[in-house]
């Protein structure tokens, strides 16, 4: 039995991790529920699943959570700082970070810290600071699982490969909706055009990030930290059906990969699972049904956030804390409608050569990064 606190229990990852940990009520205990501030959504989960402890990390949505639980065991806490000490409870084995952005950063660290095994969804945590998270997750032995589909499909090829170098990896992107189009067309596209991905149903953020390309940006780096990998041995090859996840080449050309259709809930279920394979009744692949696989270049011209954070890796230090930063606002205010697509690069771009640079960055550096990143892509919006 593996008890599970769950980071953002209400939104996409999180409730498809919950359908996987009702399914296999043998293997997993759910111990902790958080979300921000859908109060409904999370009062239902609670109650159907008995957890010993909750968090709505939203305080003003408190008494509202307390009054519907209060003739429960279930012990329910708000705010930022419960959701850090939740991850803490000595009954917690794994903590799935399914909450979105640079907000999941803390609690992971705290979760760390606290010995406690990581299913890593928030892929934002290893962007901002993957040497800091990978060297604490080291220090106290703690295991980082993927659950992003890619990384998971890297995972699960290096599975018995342990002694063998990894020559270079190579993450699929589905190429979102607007592949193929020239800048010219992404100068007028709409939120609810860039909120329709053709393979997936994620929460908003993500799905814009697929759309502008920044999430495979933002893999690239979690792929660095996850893998231990130089900035050299990845690569990124457009794949627009998404049932190759990802691939592992080796030092002798070997190259494996992992299929599958493109279902959330089995990268979720292997890293809780690990290292078993539970039985599931998830819809089989079938061949008859995708006669074609195919394979393109991405297009980093038109695509600009995805060589931006190419750059960001490069460059190392603060810098993909600065990409990530200014990526949240401008991602936030696309979904306001106070900025067009192609402007989100402009204003990470902007941030990037703007914002201080620090090559060894500390805890605090981060702090002060993010928090200098969001002002200075403020201004430029408002601007
Ligand atoms: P979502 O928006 O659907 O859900 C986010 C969850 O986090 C919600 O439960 C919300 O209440 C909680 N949350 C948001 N901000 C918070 C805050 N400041 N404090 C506490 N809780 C907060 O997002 P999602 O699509 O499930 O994505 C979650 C993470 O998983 C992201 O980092 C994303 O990149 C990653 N991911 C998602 C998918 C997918 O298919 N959805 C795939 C791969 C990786
Ligand atoms: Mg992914």
């Amino acid at each position: 039995m593996k008890r599970i606190a769950i980071l953002g229990s209400t939104g996409s990852i999180g409730t498809q991790a919950l359908d996987v940990i009702k399914a296999n009520p043998d293997s997993f205990e759910l111990e902790v529920l958080t979300a921000h501030s859908n109060a409904d959504l999370l009062i239902q989960q609670a109650l159907e699943f008995n957890p010993n402890t909750i968090v709505i990390a939203n305080e003003n949505l408190y008494d509202k959570v307390q009054d519907a639980l209060q003739h429960t065991d279930i012990k329910v806490y708000a705010g930022a700082n419960a959701l850090c000490a939740v991850v803490e409870m000595g009954t917690v084995d794994m903590v799935l970070t399914a909450m979105v952005g640079y907000a999941g950063l803390q609690p992971t660290i705290r979760a760390i810290k606290a010995g406690k095994h990581i299913a890593l969804a928030n892929k934002e945590t290893l962007v901002v600071a993957g040497q800091l998270i990978t060297d604490l997750a080291k220090a106290h032995g703690v295991n980082i699982y993927p659950v992003d589909s890619e990384h998971s499909a890297i995972f699960q090829c290096l599975s018995g490969e342990f002694h063998n170098p990894i020559e270079k990896i190579i993450l699929t992107a589905s190429g979102g909706p607007f592949r193929g189009r020239t800048a010219a067309d992404l100068a007028t596209v709409t939120k609810a055009q860039a909120l329709k991905h053709p393979n997936w149903d994620m929460g908003a953020k993500i799905t814009i990030d697929s759309a502008s390309l920044m999430n495979k940006g933002l893999e690239v780096i979690e792929a660095k930290w996850l893998f231990g990998l130089k900035n050299e041995q990845i690569e990124v090859v457009v794949h627009p059906q998404s049932i190759i996840h990802s691939l592992v080449q080796f030092e002798d050309g070997s190259i494996k990969a992992q299929l599958g259709l493109p279902d959330m809930k089995l990268p979720i279920q292997y890293a809780l699972g690990y290292p078993n394979r539970l039985k599931s009744d998830f819809p089989r692949f079938n061949f008859m049904d995708y006669p074609q696989l195919t394979f393109e270049q991405p297009d980093l011209e038109t695509f600009r956030n995805l060589a931006l954070a190419f750059k960001a890796m490069e460059q190392g230090g603060n810098m993909p804390c600065i990409l990530n930063a200014a990526n949240e606002i401008a991602v936030s205010a696309f979904l306001r409608d106070e900025v067009g697509f192609l402007q989100m690069s402009d204003i990470i771009e902007s941030c990037m050569a703007k914002v201080a640079y620090i090559a060894n960055p500390s805890f605090e550096d981060y702090v002060t990064t993010d928090r200098e990143a969001r002002e200075k892509a403020i201004q430029l919006i408002n601007n």
